[in-house]
Protein backbone atom coordinates (compact mmCIF):
# COMPACT_ATOMS: atom_id res chain seq x y z
CA UNK A 1 0.00 0.00 0.00
CA UNK A 2 1.64 3.07 -0.81
CA UNK A 3 -0.25 5.93 1.69
CA UNK A 4 -0.96 4.65 5.20
CA UNK A 5 -5.21 4.50 5.08
CA UNK A 6 -7.11 4.66 8.24
CA UNK A 7 -9.66 2.35 9.51
CA UNK A 8 -12.70 3.00 12.07
CA UNK A 9 -13.84 0.13 14.60
CA UNK A 10 -16.88 1.10 15.87
CA UNK A 11 -17.17 -1.22 19.35
CA UNK A 12 -14.37 -2.20 21.88
CA UNK A 13 -15.66 -5.32 23.67
CA UNK A 14 -13.27 -8.20 22.94
CA UNK A 15 -14.03 -8.54 19.36
CA UNK A 16 -13.71 -4.55 18.53
CA UNK A 17 -9.98 -4.81 20.86
CA UNK A 18 -8.74 -7.72 18.92
CA UNK A 19 -9.38 -6.44 15.82
CA UNK A 20 -7.46 -3.16 16.33
CA UNK A 21 -4.89 -4.56 18.00
CA UNK A 22 -4.14 -6.51 14.67
CA UNK A 23 -5.14 -3.78 12.17
CA UNK A 24 -2.34 -1.23 13.65
CA UNK A 25 0.20 -4.10 14.05
CA UNK A 26 -0.60 -4.35 9.95
CA UNK A 27 0.54 -0.57 9.80
CA UNK A 28 -2.62 0.64 8.96
CA UNK A 29 -3.89 4.14 10.96
CA UNK A 30 -6.53 2.87 13.54
CA UNK A 31 -9.89 4.54 15.31
CA UNK A 32 -11.49 2.54 17.52
CA UNK A 33 -14.93 4.19 18.91
CA UNK A 34 -16.42 3.00 22.39
CA UNK A 35 -19.40 4.25 23.89
CA UNK A 36 -18.86 3.42 27.43
CA UNK A 37 -16.41 5.12 29.77
CA UNK A 38 -13.76 2.36 29.50
CA UNK A 39 -13.19 -0.48 26.73
CA UNK A 40 -13.87 -4.29 27.24
CA UNK A 41 -17.44 -4.51 26.34
CA UNK A 42 -19.47 -6.88 28.75
CA UNK A 43 -15.89 -8.65 29.81
CA UNK A 44 -16.13 -5.54 32.41
CA UNK A 45 -19.11 -7.04 33.78
CA UNK A 46 -17.55 -10.51 34.08
CA UNK A 47 -15.52 -12.15 37.11
CA UNK A 48 -13.99 -15.31 35.91
CA UNK A 49 -14.58 -16.69 32.31
CA UNK A 50 -15.64 -20.10 31.03
CA UNK A 51 -14.17 -22.54 30.12
CA UNK A 52 -10.90 -21.82 32.35
CA UNK A 53 -11.97 -19.74 34.81
CA UNK A 54 -9.31 -16.84 33.52
CA UNK A 55 -9.84 -13.02 35.50
CA UNK A 56 -11.87 -11.30 32.57
CA UNK A 57 -9.73 -8.02 33.58
CA UNK A 58 -6.80 -10.37 32.42
CA UNK A 59 -8.20 -10.84 28.72
CA UNK A 60 -9.26 -7.12 28.56
CA UNK A 61 -5.58 -5.72 30.08
CA UNK A 62 -3.58 -7.99 27.72
CA UNK A 63 -5.91 -7.29 24.11
CA UNK A 64 -5.42 -3.31 25.56
CA UNK A 65 -1.95 -3.97 25.59
CA UNK A 66 -1.64 -5.16 21.65
CA UNK A 67 -3.55 -1.43 20.83
CA UNK A 68 -0.52 0.01 19.60
CA UNK A 69 -1.11 3.42 18.66
CA UNK A 70 -4.78 3.11 18.09
CA UNK A 71 -6.28 6.29 18.58
CA UNK A 72 -9.11 5.18 21.29
CA UNK A 73 -12.31 7.54 22.03
CA UNK A 74 -14.30 6.45 24.80
CA UNK A 75 -17.99 7.87 25.43
CA UNK A 76 -17.91 8.37 22.22
CA UNK A 77 -20.43 6.47 18.97
CA UNK A 78 -21.44 7.34 15.62
CA UNK A 79 -24.06 9.60 14.25
CA UNK A 80 -23.60 9.64 10.92
CA UNK A 81 -21.78 7.60 7.80
CA UNK A 82 -21.22 9.19 4.47
CA UNK A 83 -19.77 8.31 1.78
CA UNK A 84 -18.61 4.70 0.45
CA UNK A 85 -15.63 2.92 0.62
CA UNK A 86 -12.84 3.35 0.60
CA UNK A 87 -13.77 7.36 1.35
CA UNK A 88 -16.30 6.91 4.07
CA UNK A 89 -16.72 9.93 6.59
CA UNK A 90 -17.51 9.26 10.26
CA UNK A 91 -19.10 12.02 12.19
CA UNK A 92 -19.12 11.02 15.82
CA UNK A 93 -21.33 12.08 18.78
CA UNK A 94 -18.85 14.79 19.55
CA UNK A 95 -19.19 16.28 15.69
CA UNK A 96 -15.88 15.42 14.80
CA UNK A 97 -15.25 14.36 11.05
CA UNK A 98 -12.92 10.87 10.61
CA UNK A 99 -12.04 9.77 7.44
CA UNK A 100 -12.06 5.71 6.91
CA UNK A 101 -11.12 3.25 4.13
CA UNK A 102 -12.75 0.57 5.86
CA UNK A 103 -15.22 0.40 8.68
CA UNK A 104 -15.61 -2.61 11.33
CA UNK A 105 -19.06 -2.61 13.34
CA UNK A 106 -18.44 -4.26 16.78
CA UNK A 107 -20.65 -3.70 19.09
CA UNK A 108 -21.75 -6.64 20.50
CA UNK A 109 -25.21 -7.80 22.06
CA UNK A 110 -27.63 -7.08 24.61
CA UNK A 111 -28.77 -8.72 28.00
CA UNK A 112 -32.81 -10.65 26.58
CA UNK A 113 -34.51 -8.19 29.47
CA UNK A 114 -35.70 -10.89 32.17
CA UNK A 115 -38.70 -8.64 32.68
CA UNK A 116 -40.31 -9.99 29.64
CA UNK A 117 -40.61 -13.42 31.24
CA UNK A 118 -42.70 -12.06 34.07
CA UNK A 119 -43.93 -16.07 35.46
CA UNK A 120 -40.43 -15.94 36.82
CA UNK A 121 -40.67 -13.14 38.91
CA UNK A 122 -38.05 -11.06 37.83
CA UNK A 123 -38.22 -7.54 39.08
CA UNK A 124 -41.17 -8.90 41.37
CA UNK A 125 -39.52 -11.36 43.23
CA UNK A 126 -36.73 -10.27 45.70
CA UNK A 127 -34.83 -13.46 45.15
CA UNK A 128 -35.14 -14.01 41.42
CA UNK A 129 -31.86 -12.55 40.20
CA UNK A 130 -30.38 -12.58 36.64
CA UNK A 131 -26.92 -14.98 35.95
CA UNK A 132 -25.18 -10.95 35.24
CA UNK A 133 -26.01 -9.90 38.85
CA UNK A 134 -24.60 -13.39 40.20
CA UNK A 135 -21.25 -12.77 38.76
CA UNK A 136 -21.27 -9.48 40.40
CA UNK A 137 -21.57 -11.61 44.05
CA UNK A 138 -19.03 -13.83 43.29
CA UNK A 139 -16.76 -11.34 42.57
CA UNK A 140 -17.79 -9.70 46.21
CA UNK A 141 -17.18 -13.47 47.37
CA UNK A 142 -21.32 -12.69 49.05
CA UNK A 143 -23.55 -14.82 47.94
CA UNK A 144 -26.89 -13.55 49.62
CA UNK A 145 -30.64 -13.42 49.02
CA UNK A 146 -32.11 -9.79 49.52
CA UNK A 147 -32.83 -10.63 53.27
CA UNK A 148 -29.05 -11.16 53.79
CA UNK A 149 -29.26 -15.22 54.55
CA UNK A 150 -26.31 -17.25 52.94
CA UNK A 151 -28.51 -18.98 50.27
CA UNK A 152 -28.56 -22.99 50.83
CA UNK A 153 -30.55 -24.09 47.80
CA UNK A 154 -30.22 -22.14 44.37
CA UNK A 155 -31.89 -22.92 41.19
CA UNK A 156 -30.05 -22.09 37.48
CA UNK A 157 -32.91 -21.58 34.87
CA UNK A 158 -31.46 -21.90 31.41
CA UNK A 159 -32.70 -20.68 28.09
CA UNK A 160 -34.34 -17.05 29.34
CA UNK A 161 -34.92 -15.35 26.51
CA UNK A 162 -33.21 -17.85 23.85
CA UNK A 163 -34.71 -20.35 22.54
CA UNK A 164 -38.20 -19.24 23.29
CA UNK A 165 -40.82 -18.55 20.53
CA UNK A 166 -43.27 -16.38 23.51
CA UNK A 167 -40.16 -13.43 23.30
CA UNK A 168 -39.67 -14.08 19.61
CA UNK A 169 -36.49 -15.57 20.51
CA UNK A 170 -35.64 -18.74 18.53
CA UNK A 171 -31.98 -19.04 18.37
CA UNK A 172 -29.81 -20.50 21.09
CA UNK A 173 -27.52 -17.69 23.23
CA UNK A 174 -25.46 -20.90 23.11
CA UNK A 175 -22.94 -19.46 25.88
CA UNK A 176 -25.38 -19.61 28.82
CA UNK A 177 -25.10 -23.65 29.46
CA UNK A 178 -21.67 -23.63 29.69
CA UNK A 179 -21.73 -20.36 31.98
CA UNK A 180 -23.83 -22.14 34.04
CA UNK A 181 -21.88 -25.19 34.67
CA UNK A 182 -19.10 -22.46 35.52
CA UNK A 183 -21.64 -20.21 37.53
CA UNK A 184 -22.57 -23.27 39.82
CA UNK A 185 -19.17 -24.09 40.35
CA UNK A 186 -18.08 -21.25 41.59
CA UNK A 187 -20.93 -21.05 43.83
CA UNK A 188 -20.43 -24.38 45.47
CA UNK A 189 -16.59 -23.42 46.02
CA UNK A 190 -17.67 -20.14 47.43
CA UNK A 191 -20.47 -21.96 49.32
CA UNK A 192 -19.60 -25.65 49.84
CA UNK A 193 -23.11 -26.29 51.85
CA UNK A 194 -24.95 -25.17 49.66
CA UNK A 195 -26.93 -27.54 47.24
CA UNK A 196 -27.19 -26.03 43.40
CA UNK A 197 -30.00 -27.66 40.63
CA UNK A 198 -29.53 -26.76 36.97
CA UNK A 199 -33.20 -26.89 34.73
CA UNK A 200 -32.32 -27.45 31.41
CA UNK A 201 -33.66 -27.89 28.11
CA UNK A 202 -30.69 -29.84 26.35
CA UNK A 203 -27.18 -29.38 27.85
CA UNK A 204 -25.50 -27.55 24.48
CA UNK A 205 -21.54 -27.81 25.91
CA UNK A 206 -19.91 -26.87 22.37
CA UNK A 207 -16.42 -26.19 23.01
CA UNK A 208 -13.10 -27.41 23.73
CA UNK A 209 -13.07 -28.84 27.39
CA UNK A 210 -16.92 -27.48 27.55
CA UNK A 211 -18.10 -31.58 28.03
CA UNK A 212 -15.20 -31.79 30.78
CA UNK A 213 -16.28 -28.70 33.09
CA UNK A 214 -19.52 -30.34 32.82
CA UNK A 215 -18.41 -33.50 34.19
CA UNK A 216 -16.29 -31.93 36.83
CA UNK A 217 -19.47 -30.18 38.03
CA UNK A 218 -21.23 -33.38 38.18
CA UNK A 219 -18.37 -35.54 39.52
CA UNK A 220 -16.49 -33.11 41.63
CA UNK A 221 -19.05 -30.75 42.25
CA UNK A 222 -22.20 -32.78 43.00
CA UNK A 223 -24.21 -29.97 40.98
CA UNK A 224 -27.43 -31.74 39.68
CA UNK A 225 -29.05 -31.57 36.44
CA UNK A 226 -32.78 -31.53 36.08
CA UNK A 227 -34.33 -31.77 32.49
CA UNK A 228 -37.14 -29.31 32.23
CA UNK A 229 -38.22 -26.26 31.39
CA UNK A 230 -39.24 -24.02 34.55
CA UNK A 231 -42.94 -22.91 34.17
CA UNK A 232 -43.27 -20.20 36.73
CA UNK A 233 -42.28 -19.14 40.01
CA UNK A 234 -44.15 -17.98 42.88
CA UNK A 235 -42.51 -16.18 46.68
CA UNK A 236 -43.33 -17.66 49.97
CA UNK A 237 -43.78 -15.33 53.22
CA UNK A 238 -40.03 -15.64 53.97
CA UNK A 239 -38.97 -14.65 50.47
CA UNK A 240 -37.94 -18.48 49.36
CA UNK A 241 -39.68 -19.55 45.91
CA UNK A 242 -41.24 -22.22 44.86
CA UNK A 243 -40.60 -23.12 41.21
CA UNK A 244 -43.09 -25.43 39.61
CA UNK A 245 -42.04 -27.03 36.16
CA UNK A 246 -42.22 -30.67 34.24
CA UNK A 247 -39.31 -32.98 34.74
CA UNK A 248 -39.07 -33.68 30.57
CA UNK A 249 -37.40 -36.96 31.43
CA UNK A 250 -39.71 -38.92 33.68
CA UNK A 251 -42.68 -36.41 32.01
CA UNK A 252 -43.95 -35.30 35.92
CA UNK A 253 -44.81 -32.19 37.16
CA UNK A 254 -42.37 -30.98 39.88
CA UNK A 255 -41.80 -28.47 42.43
CA UNK A 256 -38.57 -27.25 43.63
CA UNK A 257 -38.52 -24.43 46.84
CA UNK A 258 -35.08 -22.71 46.72
CA UNK A 259 -33.50 -19.85 48.66
CA UNK A 260 -32.49 -18.10 45.32
CA UNK A 261 -33.34 -18.17 41.49
CA UNK A 262 -30.51 -17.32 39.11
CA UNK A 263 -32.41 -16.94 35.43
CA UNK A 264 -29.47 -17.86 32.72
CA UNK A 265 -30.44 -14.81 30.89
CA UNK A 266 -29.40 -15.28 26.55
CA UNK A 267 -27.78 -12.82 24.25
CA UNK A 268 -29.89 -10.14 22.10
CA UNK A 269 -28.93 -8.37 19.08
CA UNK A 270 -27.60 -4.72 19.36
CA UNK A 271 -28.07 -3.44 16.25
CA UNK A 272 -28.43 0.05 16.44
CA UNK A 273 -26.34 1.32 13.76
CA UNK A 274 -28.22 -0.90 11.40
CA UNK A 275 -30.32 2.21 9.71
CA UNK A 276 -27.40 4.57 9.94
CA UNK A 277 -24.57 2.25 8.69
CA UNK A 278 -27.56 1.29 6.05
CA UNK A 279 -27.01 -2.61 6.99
CA UNK A 280 -29.58 -5.56 6.66
CA UNK A 281 -30.39 -8.11 9.75
CA UNK A 282 -30.79 -11.57 9.71
CA UNK A 283 -34.13 -13.19 10.92
CA UNK A 284 -32.50 -13.58 14.26
CA UNK A 285 -32.04 -9.47 14.08
CA UNK A 286 -28.19 -9.76 14.28
CA UNK A 287 -26.46 -8.35 11.31
CA UNK A 288 -26.86 -10.17 8.10
CA UNK A 289 -23.33 -11.45 6.67
CA UNK A 290 -22.40 -11.18 3.12
CA UNK A 291 -22.50 -15.41 3.22
CA UNK A 292 -22.95 -17.82 5.91
CA UNK A 293 -19.78 -19.81 4.71
CA UNK A 294 -17.69 -17.75 3.21
CA UNK A 295 -17.91 -14.16 3.78
CA UNK A 296 -18.79 -14.20 7.66
CA UNK A 297 -17.18 -10.54 8.22
CA UNK A 298 -18.40 -9.37 5.06
CA UNK A 299 -21.83 -7.33 5.49
CA UNK A 300 -23.83 -6.27 2.63
CA UNK A 301 -21.64 -3.03 1.58
CA UNK A 302 -18.80 -3.21 0.50
CA UNK A 303 -15.77 -1.54 2.63
CA UNK A 304 -18.12 -2.08 6.01
CA UNK A 305 -17.15 -5.21 8.01
CA UNK A 306 -18.64 -7.11 11.29
CA UNK A 307 -17.06 -8.94 13.66
CA UNK A 308 -18.13 -10.77 17.38
CA UNK A 309 -21.43 -11.06 18.60
CA UNK A 310 -22.63 -8.47 16.23
CA UNK A 311 -23.09 -11.37 14.08
CA UNK A 312 -24.31 -13.65 16.40
CA UNK A 313 -23.97 -15.53 19.86
CA UNK A 314 -20.21 -16.28 20.73
CA UNK A 315 -17.90 -17.24 23.35
CA UNK A 316 -14.66 -14.95 24.39
CA UNK A 317 -12.42 -16.88 22.32
CA UNK A 318 -14.47 -17.01 18.75
CA UNK A 319 -15.21 -13.23 19.37
CA UNK A 320 -11.48 -12.32 19.54
CA UNK A 321 -10.91 -14.74 16.54
CA UNK A 322 -14.01 -13.29 14.17
CA UNK A 323 -12.27 -9.78 15.39
CA UNK A 324 -8.55 -10.79 13.88
CA UNK A 325 -10.29 -12.42 11.08
CA UNK A 326 -12.17 -9.56 10.28
CA UNK A 327 -9.22 -7.72 10.66
CA UNK A 328 -7.69 -9.48 7.96
CA UNK A 329 -10.29 -9.02 5.61
CA UNK A 330 -10.08 -5.51 5.53
CA UNK A 331 -6.35 -5.74 4.73
CA UNK A 332 -7.26 -7.50 1.82
CA UNK A 333 -9.86 -5.07 0.86
CA UNK A 334 -7.78 -2.59 1.01
CA UNK A 335 -4.64 -3.94 -0.57
CA UNK A 336 -7.08 -4.85 -3.18
CA UNK A 337 -8.23 -0.83 -3.20
CA UNK A 338 -5.02 0.55 -3.19
CA UNK A 339 -3.86 -1.63 -5.94
CA UNK A 340 -6.65 -0.48 -8.13
CA UNK A 341 -7.70 -3.85 -8.42
CA UNK A 342 -11.50 -5.23 -8.60
CA UNK A 343 -12.04 -5.96 -4.98
CA UNK A 344 -12.88 -10.03 -5.18
CA UNK A 345 -15.65 -11.09 -2.11
CA UNK A 346 -14.97 -14.29 -1.11
CA UNK A 347 -18.53 -15.39 -2.17
CA UNK A 348 -17.64 -14.18 -5.37
CA UNK A 349 -14.66 -15.94 -6.65
C1 LIG B 1 -24.44 -13.85 30.88
C2 LIG B 1 -23.25 -14.07 29.98
C3 LIG B 1 -22.05 -14.58 30.50
C4 LIG B 1 -20.96 -14.82 29.65
N1 LIG B 1 -19.83 -15.43 30.15
C5 LIG B 1 -18.87 -15.82 29.28
C6 LIG B 1 -17.75 -16.61 29.74
O1 LIG B 1 -17.62 -16.93 30.94
N2 LIG B 1 -16.85 -17.06 28.80
C7 LIG B 1 -16.98 -16.75 27.47
O2 LIG B 1 -16.16 -17.20 26.66
N3 LIG B 1 -18.01 -15.97 27.03
C8 LIG B 1 -18.94 -15.50 27.90
N4 LIG B 1 -19.97 -14.74 27.44
C9 LIG B 1 -19.92 -14.23 26.06
C10 LIG B 1 -19.09 -12.90 25.98
O3 LIG B 1 -19.69 -11.94 26.84
C11 LIG B 1 -19.04 -12.43 24.54
O4 LIG B 1 -18.41 -13.42 23.75
C12 LIG B 1 -18.25 -11.15 24.34
O5 LIG B 1 -18.60 -10.15 25.26
C13 LIG B 1 -18.53 -10.64 22.92
O6 LIG B 1 -17.63 -9.62 22.60
P1 LIG B 1 -18.05 -8.50 21.54
O7 LIG B 1 -16.87 -7.62 21.40
O8 LIG B 1 -18.63 -9.12 20.35
O9 LIG B 1 -19.26 -7.70 22.23
P2 LIG B 1 -19.43 -6.87 23.59
O10 LIG B 1 -18.72 -7.49 24.71
O11 LIG B 1 -20.91 -6.66 23.69
O12 LIG B 1 -18.73 -5.47 23.26
C14 LIG B 1 -19.32 -4.55 22.35
C15 LIG B 1 -18.80 -3.15 22.66
O13 LIG B 1 -19.34 -2.24 21.69
C16 LIG B 1 -19.77 -1.05 22.36
N5 LIG B 1 -20.83 -0.41 21.56
C17 LIG B 1 -22.10 -0.85 21.37
N6 LIG B 1 -22.77 -0.02 20.56
C18 LIG B 1 -21.91 0.98 20.24
C19 LIG B 1 -22.02 2.14 19.45
N7 LIG B 1 -23.14 2.45 18.81
N8 LIG B 1 -20.94 2.96 19.35
C20 LIG B 1 -19.78 2.67 20.00
N9 LIG B 1 -19.61 1.57 20.77
C21 LIG B 1 -20.67 0.73 20.88
C22 LIG B 1 -20.25 -1.55 23.71
O14 LIG B 1 -20.28 -0.49 24.66
C23 LIG B 1 -19.21 -2.63 24.03
O15 LIG B 1 -18.08 -2.09 24.69
C24 LIG B 1 -21.06 -14.49 28.26
C25 LIG B 1 -22.25 -13.94 27.76
C26 LIG B 1 -23.35 -13.75 28.59
C27 LIG B 1 -24.62 -13.26 28.00
S1 LIG C 1 -26.69 -22.39 25.47
FE1 LIG C 1 -27.99 -23.69 26.74
S2 LIG C 1 -29.06 -22.23 28.11
FE2 LIG C 1 -28.24 -21.04 26.41
S3 LIG C 1 -29.93 -20.92 24.97
FE3 LIG C 1 -28.62 -22.63 24.34
S4 LIG C 1 -29.52 -24.44 25.29
FE4 LIG C 1 -30.37 -22.62 26.34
Amino acid sequence: MEKKQQVVVIGGGPAGLAAAGQLQSFGLDVVLIEKQAQVGGHLNKWYKVFPDFTPAEEIVAHLKSQLGNTRVLTNTTVTAISGEAPDFSITTSSGEQIPAAAILIATGYKHFDARLKEEYGYGIYDNCITSVELDAMLKENKIRTLQGKIPKKIALAHCVGSRDEKVNNNYCSRVCCTNAVKLAIEIKEQLPESEIYCLYMDIRVFGRTYEELYRTSQEEFGIQFIRGRLSEASEKPDGSLVLRFEDTLTARPMRLSVDLLILMVGMEANTELAEIARLPLGCDRFYATLHGQYANNHSHREGIFLAGTATGPKAIMESITDGRSAAAAILSFLMQKAKGMEVKVPTLV
